[in-house]
């Protein structure tokens, strides 16, 4: 038996006598230290985001391995005790189109951790053994949840590479996901992952306490959306990136009317990067765009070995600025409905 959230057709409810995961002879067993509370872990409680049900949410984890099947490789064996996080894609099955050209994440047999099969809101999680990561020991476990959501991060560019002449980039949103995105064109800037982008970074987002976590991470000017009538708002774009408009943008907002702002301020035969995963329809001005040949890219989850690599390179760490509350488990419940109520919130942790 074990603590955990559960959701059921009732609602989410934190109970002591959840059954403790089932370990394959492949898989590993985590402790769980910390498990970040993720739009998607919200979706899904409100259920806009289908699940089976019950289902125990949470997707961002880390955790100490606690023990390793039978069939685990010995060097994996040799982790026991050691602080990992995991990646949300599971049961990849080898074999479909997808996992055959390199594209594991979009394996068509994939379960993801926390949405289609239970997750980390709980003492312990199994996972197969290929899926963890060592979490670089300058990060807390609180600050290792974060792994994932920069991973997703990263994967905008591995996407819609910088390229050499890209002197501006805008990025639409001021939430967890954008500031990540934020840090990594500053690890960028300073030559990480030999990316050729030296550019300027402007934030347009709606709270000015995210925009001033934004210009401490290193954005070089920040817009309040909140303050500008959009006219302004444009024209301040423009100057910003010589007249003509961004080279690149990234939406990033969750909001579905930020696609058509992203059309609007980015020059022609420039690029935009979707990150919004509001669950509607969105009308927008495609003449526009196919007017100014644009290219639009989406990106999902993302490299989890390059974003462990970012964070032992960069000497600032920046993950700490992102997280503005922690939760024990047991309080899950409390954390979920604070944070649909503080608007200047972050990431909030949960600690079983
Ligand atoms: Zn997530
Ligand atoms: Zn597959």
């Amino acid at each position: 038996m074990m603590k955990a959230l559960v959701l059921d057709e009732y609602g989410l409810k934190y109970k002591v006598n959840a059954p403790t995961p089932k370990m394959g002879a492949e898989d590993v067993l985590v402790r769980v230290e910390a498990v970040g509370i993720c739009g998607t872990d919200i979706a899904i409680i409100k259920h806009t985001l289908e699940a089976p049900l019950p289902i125990i949410p949470g997707h961002e984890i880390a955790g100490i391995i606690e023990k390793v099947g039978a069939a685990v490789p010995s060097d994996i064996g040799a982790l026991v005790g050691k602080r990992v996080t995991m990646e949300i894609n599971t049961r990849i099955c080898g074999t479909c189109f997808y996992c055959k050209s390199g594209m594991p994440t979009q394996c068509i047999n994939r379960k993801a951790l926390g949405i289609d099969i239970n997750g980390g809101m709980a003492e312990f999680v199994t996972i197969h053994h290929s899926l963890i990561h060592l979490v670089p020991p300058k990060l807390t476990p609180e600050e290792a949840t974060l792994i994932e959501p920069l991973a997703a991060a990263l994967q905008t560019f591995e996407m819609m590479p910088i390229q050499d002449g890209d002197r501006s980039v805008v990025l639409i949103g001021d939430g967890k996901l954008a500031l990540l995105i934020l840090g990594v064109l500053v690890a960028f800037k300073k030559g990480f992952g030999e990316s050729p982008f030296r550019g300027e970074i402007m934030m347009v987002g709606h709270h000015e306490s995210k925009l001033e976590i934004a210009r401490m991470l290193g954005a070089d000017m920040t817009l309040n959306s909140s303050v500008l009538p959009e006219r302004k708002l444009l024209k301040k774009v423009f100057a910003f990136t010589g007249e003509q408009g961004a080279d690149v943008t990234i939406e990033a907002t969750g909001n579905p009317r930020a696609l058509n702002q992203a059309i609007l301020i980015t020059r022609a035969r420039g690029n935009i990067g979707l990150k919004s995963t509001h669950g509607v329809s969105v009308p927008f001005n495609l003449t526009l765009a196919v007017v100014k040949e644009l290219t639009l890219y989406t990106s999902r989850c993302g490299p989890f070995e390059k974003a462990i690599r970012l964070i032992q390179e960069i000497q600032e760490p920046f993950l700490k600025h992102l997280i503005s509350g922690v939760y024990p488990l047991s309080k899950g419940k409390e954390a979920f409905k604070d944070l649909e109520y503080r608007r200047d919130a972050l990431k909030y942790v949960l600690k079983p």
